[in-house]
């Protein structure tokens, strides 16, 4: 699977770019897998540890190979196993500290912590990560901008609305992981309690489908290649809906060369490469 990652250039120089693979996505567990020429990461470990594990390797990776475990927030769809799979494999976790220090006691100790500023550029490896504050109920949640050389990929999931912030951030991205949670008619007709509804149709809560077309027209540019959309809901949201409606705005908003792929909680998504 790798030899697809690497590829030889017209002018001779081999040049390098991100492989990114979603693990699972959905309110049951999030994981994203980030692989640059020296540098795998997992973005969130939401799942438990042997089902992580299991993907990996079935998608051609080697949990020994990771370095690290980079955390967006506390919620445990996000951390279940981060503890778990940083003591089994000793990887560090990169974490800021509002998200550290509400995380769910059970999933201590970590082998090691890396504290990261929100809004301050690290390099981990050969990646250049920077964390950037998005609204959502937790301590300190924050969307990513990866990138290695000229390869980026925006990561923003669990995102109550699209701020100026967030739509700067991702405007410059070859591919991006964006949450597409519910279907506004759904959420509101379905099955959860008022509150819960009223959580996530807050600014702090979940962005709906429309809200995720809109803030993709902000950002689209005909450099963006992938958009792999996320965090879909099982109980007020469906797949179909989701393909139906970016397929449809993919032609009204002619965003040529724009691969579109949608996420799902109980497989890994095809690799991205950009
Ligand atoms: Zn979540
Ligand atoms: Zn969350």
């Amino acid at each position: 699977m790798f030899t697809l990652f690497f590829y030889v250039s017209t002018r001779g120089s081999r040049r390098v770019g991100l492989r990114i693979q979603v693990l699972a996505s959905g309110s049951k567990g999030n994981s994203i897998w980030i692989c640059s020429e020296k540098t795998q990461i997992l973005v969130d470990a939401g799942l438990s540890g042997v089902e992580i594990t299991k993907r990996l390797k079935e998608s051609g990776g080697n949990p020994k190979k990771l370095e690290a475990i980079l955390v967006s927030h506390e919620h445990r769809d996000h951390v279940s196993s981060v503890g778990v799979l940083s003591r089994r494999y000793d990887l560090p976790v990169l974490v800021n500290q509002g998200t550290l220090d509400s995380l769910p006691p059970k999933i201590a100790p970590l082998s090691q912590v890396l504290l990261f500023k929100t809004g301050s550029t690290f390099e981990f490896g050969d990646l250049c990560i920077h964390p950037f504050s998005i609204p959502h109920d937790a301590s300190d949640p924050v969307g990513f901008i990866i990138s290695e050389n000229n390869s980026s990929v925006g990561i923003c999931t669990d995102l109550g609305m699209a701020t100026k912030l967030v739509v700067n951030y991702l405007k410059s991205c070859k591919a991006l992981i964006l949450e597409s949670n519910h279907d506004p008619d759904l959420l509101i007709n379905g099955p959860y309690p008022w509150e819960l509804k009223k959580r996530i149709r807050s600014k702090h809560g979940h962005l709906s489908n429309i809200d995720a077309v809109k803030l993709t027209e902000l950002v689209y540019h005909r450099n963006l290649k992938h958009l792999i959309l996320a965090h879909l809901s099982e109980t007020n949201n469906h797949p179909e809906i989701v393909g139906t409606l970016f397929n449809r705005a993919r032609e009204q908003n002619e965003w040529e060369n724009l691969n579109i792929e949608v996420s799902e909680q109980k497989c890994p998504c095809n690799p991205v490469i950009v």
